[in-house]
């Protein structure tokens, strides 16, 4: 399929200043038609917030009525990330780049798919693979910036002769073949390889700790490279951070007021039974936010990622609700697991 019919079945002017990313700018003309709108709360992903005040100038000169667009400063990592402020202020929310973990009446997902073409890395990356005669089965998973293109990904690990396994598998993820970051239920499948068409190792990496007994086999056509994932580094580092917290005497338990990231109930289980245990609120996880409390240790019931990813930047150990029940003697040590998070809201 070449690029331009790729872009034209997924819709949407081009943006007179980028050319990468189409911005669907028809849609979103549509809805601040039919919404009647006069303020557009815009939400970008962090790296796409440069283009931020190009796209507001694009959108008000292609809408047919005089409108107002306000764009979130708040940071951006994912569809559960909402400015909830924006979103209620604006008559129309526009949310870039992520497609939508719950459909909410006013916000509008415009989820940016790539215009790399997957398949010839998909096609280089099955060439790793034992051949189908030997081992027929393999899982096939992306993110939402290639999702567009599941289809012709399917039928492209078909072609290769092998029996292709997808699935949906959780409501926090929008379709078949959907991962995130926290939640890999598309890839419990009955298969020793899964292949993650993606770019970088962000996605490929916490599935790999998610299924530590599959091979994850990384295809990414953004860096045209074709490699195996490895949480090893990780998952040491968290046995590392769970040692160092099994002497705690004081616990923070974050809660986070992010709509998709909120974990009330786990937070407050926790600090029930804990009396050294105090809740923290907060919207964002940084160290910054937690530099003047001086509690021993931390458990972090927001984003996993931010706990697995971020964890040496902290200076107490930040710990995920499972590793905690490890390290006061709840659970043994050898049933550490990835964080998976469930549910939208
Ligand atoms: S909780 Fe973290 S990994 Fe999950 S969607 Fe949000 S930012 Fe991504």
């Amino acid at each position: 399929m070449t690029q331009s019919s790729r872009s034209d079945r997924f819709g949407g002017l081009e943006l007179r200043h980028d050319r990468e990313w189409n911005y669907e700018l028809d849609r979103i003309t549509e809805a601040i038609d039919s919404r009647e709108a006069d303020t557009v709360g815009l939400q970008f992903p962090e790296g796409l917030k440069r283009t931020a005040p190009r796209v507001a100038a694009d959108i008000e000169g292609a809408a047919n009525r005089d409108i107002t667009t306000v764009i979130s400063g708040d940071p951006c990592y994912g569809s559960c990330d909402i400015d909830m402020a924006l979103a209620r202020r604006a008559d129309l929310f526009v949310h870039f780049g992520h497609l939508p973990m719950s459909e909410n009446d006013g916000i509008l997902y415009v989820p940016l798919f790539s215009n790399v073409d997957p398949l010839p890395i998909l096609e280089e990356a099955l060439e790793e693979l034992a051949p189908p005669e030997e081992l027929p089965d393999v899982g096939l998973v992306t993110t939402a910036q290639h999702i567009n293109m599941f289809d012709e990904m399917k039928a492209t690990v078909e072609a290769a002769g092998y029996t292709v396994h997808t699935r949906r598998g959780a409501e926090r993820l929008s379709q078949e073949g959907h991962v995130l970051g926290c939640n890999y239920a598309s890839a419990d499948l009955p298969v020793e390889h899964v292949v993650y068409l993606g770019g970088g190792k962000f996605h490929p990496v916490g599935l790999a700790m998610e299924h530590p007994d599959k091979h994850v086999l990384i295809a990414d056509p953004v860096n045209n490279l074709v490699t195996d994932a490895d949480a090893d580094p990780f998952i040491k580092q968290r046995y590392g951070d769970i040692h160092r917290a099994m002497d705690a005497e004081s616990w923070g338990i974050i809660f986070s007021t992010k709509i998709g990231q909120e974990r009330w109930e786990l937070a407050q289980e926790i600090v029930t039974n804990n009396e050294a245990a105090h809740l923290i609120s907060t919207d964002e996880v940084t160290p910054d936010r937690l530099r003047n409390f001086d509690f021993d240790a931390y458990v972090n019931t927001a984003c996993p990622r931010v706990t697995t990813d971020d964890a040496a930047r902290f200076d107490e150990p930040l710990l995920t609700p499972g590793e905690y029940r490890i390290a006061i003697g709840e659970k043994p040590l050898d049933e550490l697991a990835f964080d998976t998070y469930h549910g939208t809201w």
